[in-house]
């Protein structure tokens, strides 16, 4: 469909790369969708065609991360990761409870304020204080929480969980950045949530995957548009969902449904991860920013040893045809986002400018 557009190596950290076919199905929906003669946004939410997009789409993240028939609900909800902040703390803190958060960067941080304001909550362990650079490993998880809260990657740090705590609560993850990314037994969790824009679909919809049986303890007031419940009875449907980003990721799902699930991405993103941090660690003019075991799949930083190149560098990978490669305000230096439809080609040509400019570094300095 558009063929005569070159498409960019895309490296934003989000919203971010998805599936070109993605944008080729969902363009062709909005102009008629299912042969109806109707875009998917003038038709009812409630349409059969639409419900049965939803129940889909609903049916295929359990599917994927395998959960289907163990309690588990999926729900495409409003207000991006951020509401989950506080709707997290709302269902399931009690009204004289407390909550146990481990702080592993900004995201963290932001989720830790937000529970502050419904009791008590305990910072298990933070690495704030070396700007984040690895994941705090030494803790212990109270017991006496309501619920342990952890998130799985760190998108500005370039951070990764690569084990989780055994707890005897509720373990709560923030998933935004990494879900659909590798195989984790997800049993372990009994609620994650993921704004759809890192690694599902558009911005506008978020994923929540919630065991049914957590929910309804916390005795408090909880407003209808914030309640699990009321999403869970409704089917996703309380009010008007966001019909197109829930279209776009359902596509998404199906699309890694039939590359062989998360199992078959894994590999595919470890082998681009791979490809890069061994670039980062060989040329003798970049340097990673996460702590080597902590290093995420999804999200590498690296800064240049001498800042002075950073005019080459930036000349260079933008010559290249990448975008999205500049840091974040907090980090610095580069980010290179590799969410699962970043192709390895992509990757390969980062690696390729990182080794031209060696070669002209080194060439400057004989
Ligand atoms: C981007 C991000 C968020 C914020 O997501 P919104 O949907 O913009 O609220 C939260 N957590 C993590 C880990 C993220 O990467």
């Amino acid at each position: 469909m558009f063929t005569n557009v070159m498409k960019k190596h895309n490296y934003s950290a989000g919203p971010c790369i998805l599936p070109q076919e993605i944008f080729e199905k969902s363009a062709a929906a909005i102009l008629d969708f299912n042969n109806s003669g109707l875009s998917l946004l003038e038709i009812s939410h409630r349409s059969k065609d639409f419900v049965a997009v939803m129940d889909e789409a609903r049916a295929l993240v359990l599917d994927l991360l395998n959960l289907t028939g163990k309690g588990y609900q999926a729900l495409f909800l409003h207000g991006g990761a951020s509401l989950e902040f506080l709707m997290v703390p709302n269902n399931l803190m009690k009204a004289n409870g407390k909550a146990a958060y481990l702080d592993t960067g900004t995201w963290a941080s932001s989720a830790i304020k937000e529970a502050k304001a419904f009791g008590e909550t305990v910072v298990v362990a933070s690495s704030k204080s070396e700007n984040y650079k690895h994941i705090p490993k030494d803790y212990t998880v109270p017991a006496d929480a309501d619920y342990f809260h952890c998130t799985s990657n760190n998108t500005i740090f370039g951070t990764q969980m690569k084990i989780f705590p055994t707890v005897n609560i509720p373990m709560v993850c923030d998933m935004s950045s990494d879900i659909f990314s590798r195989v984790l037994d997800f049993s372990k969790f009994d609620l994650i949530y993921a704004g759809a824009q890192k690694n599902m679909g558009p911005a506008g919809t978020t994923l929540v995957v919630v065991r049914e049986a957590i929910l309804g303890q916390s005795g408090r007031n909880i407003p209808s548009m914030l309640d699990y419940q009321k999403h869970i009875t409704a089917e996703s449907m309380y009010n008007t969902p966001a019909v197109f980003p829930i279209y776009a990721s359902l596509l998404t799902l199906q699309w890694l449904k039939n590359l062989g699930g998360i199992a078959a991405i894994e590999k595919i993103n470890s082998a681009k991860a791979q490809l890069l941090y061994n670039e980062i660690d060989r040329n003798p003019y970049f340097e990673g920013v996460a702590a080597t075991e902590d290093r995420s799949d999804m999200n590498a930083t690296f800064l240049l040893k001498d800042e002075i190149h950073a005019p080459i560098f930036d000349a260079l990978w933008k010559e290249a045809r990448i975008s999205g490669l500049a840091g974040h305000r907090s980090v610095g230096g580069y980010r290179a986002s590799m969410y699962n439809a970043l192709p390895l080609e992509s990757v390969e040509v980062l690696v390729s400018v990182m080794q031209d400019f060696e070669k002209k570094i080194a060439g400057m300095n004989l």
